[in-house]
């Protein structure tokens, strides 16, 4: 096999590409996300007292008013219908602890890019439960069903999704570390912060990472603008994304470690067995940033809408969930997986899916070879942020 034509020449530079390519894998399969993320599951129930702690500090409408919530970067899978049932069941807790007599109407809103599966999300969703039938806290109470209305919405998060002041809780976990868009100059041949040899900013140079840390302080701004707009007055935002304990962003903690390490490797194999040209790796990058609390931080007070509950680094723990720790070659695996999941899409577009699968092979290879060093060492620190409008 000698290096392809060309036909999968998608390189990810503008934001309208990436927005409309970016998604992790859909369906139920073994690489899917729906799969592969029981260890964004179990970092997010860790945080669960936070989320809590965010929706304490919500006012509550008077119950006529339908309660709206949103999962901004939702994915497909059981993940975010977990987390949309914790919060209705807690602000149902709230109102009536606060004596209201009635609840009001609960609507969530399941927010990812177009390419997004929600077909497979849609179809985990439980029915509604039937209001015709006994008191509203009947129905809430009855197992098996959801007691709030349910809609997707196709965009980018960067951008508005939703009218004026129509939001009471914002929630957004393991999405805001994907940029809008790879920094063009990243992509220029001639720019000293062209990515050379490298598929992300991990042990790259200084100006590509700096280049990745600007896109990610630009999204955020307009994450935020955005979302100022949105809210209802009273309303809160959770937030946890990616994040590293270093201040040097070319250290890039997990996510380093996730990326750069035996994904590039495993680039640089490719490239060696002349299935890609060096060329083709260097074009790809992925739009990836795991900010600093500090790097995160000034953003939200540049904004100034917001005022910060809580700001914090939180250890979350490994991504990879393994049932048999001593079996190298499911650590592997579950590496390689994990990665695909999230990045395959990007991957299969650049360089096509047989491809792809010659990749992700030698990812799961070289991290059966590490094995022990990737248990001991993949450790993903999250930020995490309780917001709420000024
Ligand atoms: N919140 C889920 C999924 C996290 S995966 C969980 O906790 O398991 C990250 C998600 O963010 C992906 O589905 C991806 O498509 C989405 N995403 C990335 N960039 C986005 C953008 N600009 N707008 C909306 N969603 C985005």
């Amino acid at each position: 096999m000698g290096p392809p034509s060309g036909e999968n020449n998608v390189v990810v530079s503008s934001n309208i590409k990436l927005e409309r390519l970016l998604s992790m894998k859909g369906g139920k399969g073994e690489t899917s996300y729906a799969n592969n993320s029981q260890a964004q599951a179990k970092h997010a129930r860790s945080m669960l007292h936070l989320l809590k702690e965010t929706l304490d500090g919500v006012h509550l409408n008077s119950p006529e008013i339908p309660f709206v919530v949103a999962d901004l970067g939702c994915s497909s899978g059981s993940n975010t219908i977990f987390i949309v049932n914790v919060i209705i069941q807690h602000i149902i807790k709230r109102y009536e602890a606060s004596g209201h007599s009635d609840l009001p109407e609960f609507s969530a809103f399941f927010a990812d890019l177009p390419s997004n599966d929600f077909n497979t999300l849609f179809q985990l969703l439980p029915p509604l439960a039937n209001q015709d039938v006994g008191s509203m806290e009947e129905c809430l109470a009855s197992t098996g069903h959801r007691s709030f209305f349910a809609a997707g919405v196709p965009g980018s998060f960067y951008r508005r999704l939703f009218p004026a002041k129509s939001i009471d809780v914002f929630y957004s976990a393991f999405s805001l570390h994907w940029l809008s868009q790879v920094p063009e100059i990243v992509l220029e041949k001639s720019s000293t912060t062209y990515n050379k040899g490298k598929i992300f900013i991990h042990g790259a140079n200084k100006s590509t990472a700096n280049a990745y840390r600007r896109q990610f302080q630009t999204d955020l701004a307009a994450f935020l603008k955005m979302r100022s707009k949105e809210m209802k007055k009273g309303g809160s935002m959770f937030i946890a994304l990616l994040g590293r304990t270093s201040e040097d962003p070319t250290d890039q903690g997990g996510a380093g470690l996730l990326f750069g390490t035996h994904f590039q490797d495993a680039w640089n194999d490719l490239v060696q067995e002349g299935l890609i040209t060096s060329e083709k790796r260097d074009d790809f990058n992925i739009p990836v940033y795991a900010p600093s609390l500090q790097d995160f931080k000034e953003v939200v007070e540049a904004n100034g809408s917001f005022s910060i509950k809580k700001l914090e680094v939180f250890q979350g723990g490994s991504p990879l969930v393994v049932n048999r720790p001593d079996d190298a070659a499911e650590v592997g695996r579950a590496l390689a997986n994990s990665c695909r999941s999230v990045s395959g899409v990007l991957v299969d577009a650049h360089i096509g899916d047989k491809l792809g699968d010659e990749l992700f092979l030698r990812v799961a290879n070289r991290a059966t070879n590490k094995a022990e060093e990737i248990l001991e060492n993949l450790q993903f620190f999250h930020i995490v942020a309780s917001l709420s409008l000024k």
